[in-house]
């Protein structure tokens, strides 16, 4: 059964970017008008749709994406790769004269980076291919939207599901200025630190500052607020609660999409269990084994490694 037939079930729909990352291992950082030779090269499929697709089909969700790659030979890897983690793509659409969205990364020895991103084929994602993929965002319990895409697009997807009865998870990466009353829409908003301290005009970089974001965030009618903190866990915002969260120690190696993991962690164990302070929390610990390895999509883990990790 290939996984493009109409039919395929769909628990979660994730709308947005893929991407090719291109990181390179140097010494150092090249220098203006400096070239500087890699013997590592390696091509890490990412954007931060594509890793919540795979970080909650890796789990066990049924996942659909909808998203726009270039007609060119990364296109077809990127949706190869989507295949492999049995999530459906038949919403990717290959984008005739426009490149697959892609990064790159040069990784010096201590681990620094610097990230020149080509948004390419992601940034045409129009109505029209939200209108198509109705069928999939009707069966869905959750749709999960990210901003690199036009925002009216971006509140395009969100009213569509609104409409549906469809839960929405809004990661509001970038911020945007979007409205409030789409705000007001969606199910549960997560954001980093530094997100939360761009809608909030204020600083957030403790447990504390969170809290007080969140209740921010919450009271300007923001029906369930999650702020990720990193090491520190996250904070939860919900009508019944204010809640911190803390993360299981690990040792970290690459944080790379562990705000995705931790996005599409929180979809499968919501949809599944329907609570979403315990979803928040498994998601808390998916995340936290996800940093112990390296990439993006490379470190994220089945259901099987995170129940040994649990162990
Ligand atoms: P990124 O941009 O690196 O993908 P982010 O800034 O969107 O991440 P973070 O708040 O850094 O999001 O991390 C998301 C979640 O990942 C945290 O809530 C936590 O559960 C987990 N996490 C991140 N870093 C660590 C760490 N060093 N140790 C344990 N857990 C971590």
């Amino acid at each position: 059964m290939t996984q493009t037939q109409q039919t395929q079930q769909t628990d979660i729909i994730v709308y947005g970017s893929l991407n090719m990352d291109f990181v390179a291992y140097v010494e150092r950082l090249p220098q203006t008008g400096e070239t500087i030779s890699t013997r590592t090269l390696h091509l890490i499929p990412g954007g931060k749709a594509a890793n919540q697709a795979v970080a909650a089909s890796r789990l066990g969700s049924k996942v659909t994406m909808v998203g726009r790659v270039g007609d060119d030979d990364l296109g077809a890897k990127m949706k190869g790769f989507l295949e492999v983690d049995k999530v459906d793509h038949q919403y990717v659409s290959l984008t005739a004269g426009s490149e697959t969205g892609l990064s790159l990364i040069p990784v010096d020895r201590a681990g620094q980076n610097t990230i020149i991103t080509h948004l390419g084929a992601n940034a045409l994602l129009t109505k029209q291919d939200v209108d198509q993929s109705g069928p999939a965002l009707k069966r869905a319990n959750i749709a999960i939207v990210q901003m690199e895409m036009e925002q009216e697009v971006g509140e395009y997807i969100i009213a569509s599901a609104h409409q549906h009865q469809v839960k929405v998870i809004l990661n509001l990466a970038p911020v945007v200025p979007i409205r409030l009353e789409t705000l007001q829409t969606v199910d549960l908003l997560v954001v980093n630190e530094t997100e939360a301290s761009q809608l909030v005009n204020a600083g957030v970089d403790s447990i504390q500052t969170s809290m007080d974001a969140a209740e921010k965030l919450f009271d300007m009618g923001i029906n369930n607020v999650v702020i990720t903190l990193g090491d520190k866990g996250a904070v939860l915002k919900t009508h019944t609660s204010l809640v911190h969260y803390a993360s299981p120690i690990v040792q970290a190696i690459d944080t790379t999409a562990a705000g995705d993991c931790f996005v599409g962690a929180t979809a499968h164990f919501w949809t599944r269990d329907r609570d979403l302070e315990s979803a928040i929390q498994k998601a808390i610990q998916v995340a936290a084994l996800s940093v112990t390895r390296i990439g993006a999509q490379s470190s994220l883990p089945t259901m099987e490694e995170y129940l040994a990790f649990l162990s």
